[in-house]
């Protein structure tokens, strides 16, 4: 087999499967009250309220969960600070995509399991006392993938940033751009990557956090363009899956491939944090643009 994994990476959830996770994952979440549940890591069996108590993170391998978008914004964000905005923006069904049902119906069925309208939940609230435009992706909505919402939301969040002088944390967790949206989906790779360029341009400061799973069209796009670039622990990051990978190059991958580690190791992350000192890190990244971010000047219109 080419990517089984190597004794050392028993922590490491087994990138073979990872293709096959992101469906079995919808299903998990699918079938509400199951009191207990396998660690994806280890296969330790966890008590759901327990795991659920410690921010998800497995209390024998520490393995991060994928954490709903509610849930991490309750975590990051100061009690009675957060303002979400732009929350009733909704997809249009243009192409008219049918894959045994139609998009339009995916979607509704989205909302109702997730009580909001799309995968991306963005505002401004306060992180330890300092102001921040957030940015959330959902995998639980659609698998956090990136459609024209997702796509106007992080644009948005940019603008806000710019106009309010705020710095922008994102967190994301996606399976890529949405394919039913199909090359509107694929344009927000631009458009995200424009938004934030302007950010940067007006002197702005973002922050990206990567977390399990950030794939496609997320990774190749606003997600790996931020002023920093953090990850959670054993967060699986890449743009096409391992298997396919070491299909079409016929080599065999690397042990931890596509894991933040690995990706610390090559450069492409800057730090590893784990998600109970996730806000405090951010917390003291943030102080580091104070002053820095007091003075916009718009980018020059062509
Ligand atoms: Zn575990």
């Amino acid at each position: 087999m080419a990517d089984t994994p190597k004794k050392d990476d028993a922590r490491i959830p087994d990138p073979s499967l990872s293709e096959t996770r992101f469906s079995r994952l919808r299903k998990k979440k699918d079938m509400p009250g199951g009191l207990w549940l396998k660690c994806e890591s280890c296969g330790a069996m966890l008590y759901r309220k327990e795991l659920e108590e410690k921010g998800r993170v497995c209390p024998t391998c520490e393995f991060h969960f994928t954490l709903p978008g509610r849930e991490r914004v309750a975590m990051t964000i100061d009690e009675g600070t957060w303002q979400e905005r732009f929350a009733e923006v909704t997809a249009l069904d243009r192409l008219g995509f049918k894959d045994g049902s139609t998009y339009a119906e995916k979607v509704e069925k989205a909302r109702a399991r997730t009580k909001q309208n799309e995968a991306l939940i963005c505002g401004t609230g306060k992180i330890d006392g300092r102001e921040v435009v957030l940015a959330v992706l959902d995998f639980s909505f659609l698998g956090g993938s990136m459609g024209e919402v997702v796509g106007e939301k992080i644009a948005l969040a940019a603008e806000i940033a710019i106009a309010e002088s705020k710095p922008l944390v994102i967190f994301t967790g996606s399976g890529g751009a949405r394919m039913h949206e199909g090359v509107l989906s694929l344009m927000q790779m631009a458009k995200t990557c424009a938004a934030l360029a302007e950010l940067n341009d007006a002197g702005g400061f973002s922050i990206c956090v990567m977390t399990h799973p950030t794939t496609g069209g997320v990774t190749a796009s606003f997600a790996s363009v931020c002023d920093i670039t953090l990850a959670e622990p054993g967060a699986l990051i890449g743009f096409a899956g391992p298997r396919v990978i070491a299909t079409t190059l016929k080599q065999e991958l690397p042990a931890g491939f596509q894991r933040a580690e690995f990706l610390l190791e090559k450069g492409q992350v800057d730090r590893i944090v784990k998600r109970g000192e996730m806000k405090s890190v951010l917390a003291r990244l943030l102080d580091y643009t104070k002053g820095a971010n007091v003075a916009p000047t718009p980018r020059a219109k062509a």
